[in-house]
């Protein structure tokens, strides 16, 4: 398990891609993706599930620091956004290669990796 993990570690050259990556739908505040109006229209009937209401306002639902519309595959190692046709404005406004992706990999690849380990963990104790 451990070179499995050793070799998912953040390549220095280079940017993932998205599906391989995931690391910008964590966070530990729930406050984090705004789900405006459109956003809300697009997602439709599975709004209720994927988001929660705070403080008046609409956000995605996060759960365990990370997005539940996140999908983590402990058996083939792929990460994605199961909503990726119709995520919200504030996802898709987050280019990949970009500062700000970059920014996100650097402080977030590490829960990714983490999350994959309790994942993994999970599936050994059940
Ligand atoms: S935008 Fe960047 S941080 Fe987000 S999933 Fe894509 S490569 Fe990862
Ligand atoms: S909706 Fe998709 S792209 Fe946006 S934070 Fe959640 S999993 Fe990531």
């Amino acid at each position: 398990m451990t070179d499995r993990y050793e070799r998912r570690a953040l390549p220095v050259i280079g940017v993932p891609e998205c599906t391989d990556c995931g690391s910008c739908c964590f966070n530990a505040h729930p406050a984090y993706i705004r789900i405006f109006e459109r956003d809300a229209e697009l997602i439709g009937a599975q709004l209720e599930s994927y988001s929660v209401m705070l403080d008046g306002k609409r956000y995605m639902r996060f759960e365990n620091g990370r997005c539940v519309a996140l999908r983590l595959d402990s058996a083939t190692g792929s990460v994605g956004c199961s909503i990726y046709a119709i995520r919200p404005d504030v996802c898709r406004s987050l280019e990949r290669g970009s500062g700000e992706c970059r920014s996100q990999l650097e402080m977030k690849w590490s829960r990714r990796e983490a999350a994959f380990v309790a994942l993994t963990a999970s599936s050994a104790d059940a």
